[in-house]
């Protein structure tokens, strides 16, 4: 993709199912132009994994406690997260959090763990990386209310131009990832058509979402480029031209301005 190059600015590496292939992962990215990525935490037992990626060349990490993984977020675990933002100067983001409406007799255990990250967020400056499902409603006028100082990332955007939008006035960056190859996914074709430059970052979200043509199997950053092909179709625009613009958004984002 000639001298521009692609941000995974969501992905999972740090998890076991890649274990056994890391650095073949890795090197099929580079290979397929992915030079940057974003590994978010999910629970406190994987952040150590997590905070380890940190020292390869090209990755940034966030850390936070997963609605998905209710069950295995502790009482001690957000004051571990304060410990670790305040001690470690790897973490660029807070996240992976949020609300997760599919689980809704967990919802009130949700939003008291996602209320604790969005502070930690306001305190230490660091933008929110937020999963957000069938609740953009009640996240969205939440982030209104807070006015984060560093905004953040809305993970795996699949809404209309208009909750598009919304987010975009608060000051969020959306992630469009794999569901935008699906030829069903329309509202959000129509979405991502309508997105100014500045407004969004590719994702993969690896190892789930997979694209379409590769359902079943195991997701991996090298599918950006796919991604970005089909963005840039959706967009009349060139692949390099949209890869140039979403890695920068990632780098300004998660503050890593400086690096090329
Ligand atoms: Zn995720």
């Amino acid at each position: 993709m000639n001298d521009s190059f692609l941000f995974d600015a969501h992905c999972h590496l740090d998890f076991p199912e890649f274990d056994h292939d890391r650095e073949a992962v890795f090197a099929r990215a580079r290979q397929a132009g992915v030079r940057r990525f974003m590994v978010p935490g999910t629970t406190r037992a994987r952040w150590p994994d997590v905070t380890s990626l940190a020292e390869r060349e090209g990755v940034v990490v966030s850390l936070g406690l997963h609605p998905y993984f209710l069950d295995e977020h502790g009482a001690d675990d957000l004051e571990a997260l304060e410990r670790a933002l305040a001690n470690d100067s790897r973490i660029v983001g807070i996240g992976e959090c949020g609300i997760d409406a599919r689980f809704e007799q967990t919802l009130d255990r949700q939003w008291v763990i996602f209320e604790a990250q969005l502070q930690l967020a306001k305190r230490f400056r660091l933008p929110v990386v937020v999963h957000c499902v069938h609740a953009d409603d009640t996240v969205a006028k939440r982030l209104r209310e807070l006015a984060l100082p560093a905004g953040g990332l809305v993970h795996a955007f699949g809404g209309s131009p208009q909750q598009a939008r919304r987010f975009i006035d608060l000051g969020y960056t959306l992630g469009i990832g794999g569901s935008v190859t699906y030829s069903r996914a329309q509202r959000l074709h129509r979405s991502v058509a309508s997105l100014p430059d500045d407004a969004f970052v590719l994702e993969t979200d690896s190892p789930d979402m997979p694209l379409s043509g590769h359902q079943g199997s195991r997701n991996e950053p090298c599918r950006l480029a796919a991604v970005c092909e089909r963005v840039a179709e959706l967009r009349g625009q060139n692949p390099a031209e949209v890869a140039r613009h979403t890695a920068r958004n990632a780098r300004r984002l998660f503050g890593c301005q400086s690096e090329g």
